[in-house]
């Protein structure tokens, strides 16, 4: 049978934007649908307008530590719509790139809302489109707890478009959201409460870096609430936000911002008409080759529920294009020691296992900690202290995991990960020479472990 397509891609996201473009250049014809905005969560409502934000929350330490190294600044100042103005331009700039690439690239675009209505069937604004292949790459949604009063919070969708930046802010979660936009709202001058559910934030990190975060924050005048949660919201006549917490505290804000994690976003998508199944998290459930229960079916990305990572979401759109279209060069997307950063202030940078990790999976774990003054800051009042951590196989010589807080953390955690990939030893470490002077060069030169 001949299909309009021979893959449609719901979804001009991350992962949909990557798989069709490569399916098109290897000479398949391809469709994508997007009903919201080109370049998906990442470019519109997630990494690139969050580090766009987290850049000028910066400001306001490096105006601070200015003193030390002999400028003098008149008080400074901070204009909310100026910031959100100019990220909105920039994100604009950047919808239009993705439309260029899609097009140029040979992609036919639908921008409009798709809904699946048989295997082979797509029907957007009222037409329908027949394809050999149907690529489910919708992303994710935030998700809010339904606590009575949950309608006054908001969620980091609304965030980047908030007409003022808000007095007072509670920001509930203890995952990289809520992380991220604790630090952002306290650098820009909100005062800032972070309230986590359990004992300590960012489960599954190393138990150092979570530790050490939460020395930093505090320091800087964050305050943290752990083992806190929220029972309901009130609004007040005066519009401000009265919050009562479990254990029956009262707090006010002006703005509760919710960081509790995303589901799969299948509105209205039709998975009715498909075989496709969802794995008990409601996530769509798929096979080690991103195929779906329904054989012409796959999906990718935010929506599979694997690692919520924008170059994990790429890196699985580019195995599916190969898989279809170009299988001589197909290769399965290897999930081990995928880097990944917290845009916290001071950011976290991690690769591969953390302490915990490394001993559960019966490691015989050797450690090399190092905490530090950054030299930029021997000049200024500022205390801060960054930590490296490595985490190293005393068998094989392995090193297992690098972890930093600090300053450019993802930056240089970039770099170390493909030493990791690599299957680097502590003794490639140890023999690496050093660039100096550097905050990462500490990585090539810790010599004495803190626990073996
Ligand atoms: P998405 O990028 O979400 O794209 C899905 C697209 O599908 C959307 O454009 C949506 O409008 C469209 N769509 C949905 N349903 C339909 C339909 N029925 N018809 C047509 N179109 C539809 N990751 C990082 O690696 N680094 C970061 O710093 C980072 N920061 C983040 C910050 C925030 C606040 C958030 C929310 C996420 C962040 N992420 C980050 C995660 C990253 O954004 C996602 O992992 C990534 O965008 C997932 O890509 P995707 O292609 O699966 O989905
Ligand atoms: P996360 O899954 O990272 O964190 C969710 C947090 O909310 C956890 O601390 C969780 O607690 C808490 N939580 C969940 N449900 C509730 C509830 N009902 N009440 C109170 N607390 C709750 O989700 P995020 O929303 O922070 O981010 C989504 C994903 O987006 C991330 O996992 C990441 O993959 C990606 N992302 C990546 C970024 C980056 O690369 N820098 C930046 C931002 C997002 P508990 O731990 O107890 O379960």
């Amino acid at each position: 049978m001949a299909y309009d397509f021979d893959l449609y891609v719901i979804g001009a996201g991350s992962g949909g934007v990557r798989a069709a473009r490569f399916a098109a250049g290897f000479g398949a014809k391809v469709a994508v649908a997007e009903s919201r905005y080109l370049g998906g969560t990442c470019v519109n409502v997630g990494c690139v307008p969050k580090k766009l934000l987290v850049y000028g929350a910066h400001f306001a330490e490096d105006f601070e530590q200015a003193s030390g190294f002999g400028w003098t600044l008149d008080e400074a100042q901070f204009d909310w719509a100026t910031l959100i103005a100019n990220k909105d331009r920039e994100i604009n700039r950047l919808n239009g790139i993705y439309r260029t690439l899609l097009i140029n690239s040979g992609v036919t675009l639908h921008e409009g809302h798709a809904k699946i209505v048989d295997p082979h069937t797509v029907e957007i604004n009222g037409e329908r489109h027949s394809a050999k292949n149907i690529l489910i790459a919708t992303g994710g949604w935030p998700q809010i707890p339904e606590i009575p009063g949950h309608e006054h919070a908001i969620s980091s969708n609304q965030a980047f478009f908030l007409k003022e930046l808000p007095k007072r802010v509670l920001v509930v979660g203890g995952g990289y959201i809520a992380v991220e936009f604790a630090g952002i709202f306290h650098g820009l001058g909100a005062q800032t409460t972070l309230l986590y559910r359990g004992d300590l934030f960012l489960r599954g990190f190393d138990g150092s870096v979570r530790k050490h975060l939460q020395e930093e924050l505090t320091k800087r005048g964050l305050d943290l609430q752990f083992n806190a949660d929220i029972e309901r919201i009130d609004k007040q006549a005066d519009g401000s936000l009265k919050v009562t917490l479990k254990d029956g505290r009262q707090l006010e804000a002006d703005c509760v911002f919710y960081a509790t994690g995303r589901r799969p976003m299948l509105d209205n998508l039709g998975l009715e008409n498909t075989g496709v199944t969802l794995d008990k998290k409601g996530f769509v459930e798929v096979d080690e080759q991103y195929q779906t229960a329904e054989p012409s079916i796959l999906a990718l990305g935010d929506v599979i529920g694997r690692v919520q990572l924008t170059p994990v979401a790429l890196a699985e759109g580019m195995a599916v294009a190969r898989r279809l279209f170009k299988p001589e060069q197909y290769r399965p997307v290897d999930y081990k020691m995928i880097p990944t950063a917290v845009f916290s202030l001071p950011n976290i940078g991690t690769v591969g296992l953390s302490e915990e990790e490394a001993r559960d999976a019966g490691h015989k774990v050797v450690v090399y900690e190092s905490r530090f003054r950054p030299m930029k800051l021997t000049l200024t009042e500022c205390q801060e202290r960054t930590l490296m951590k490595l985490v190293v196989d005393g068998k094989t010589d392995k090193v297992l995991g690098c972890h930093m807080v600090g300053p450019d953390a993802g930056e240089i955690v970039q770099g170390l990960a493909i030493a990791l990939k690599a299957g680097a030893t502590k003794r490639h470490f140890d023999e690496t020479i050093g660039v100096h002077p550097t905050a990462a060069e500490e990585f090539v030169t810790m010599r004495t472990p803190v626990a073996g």
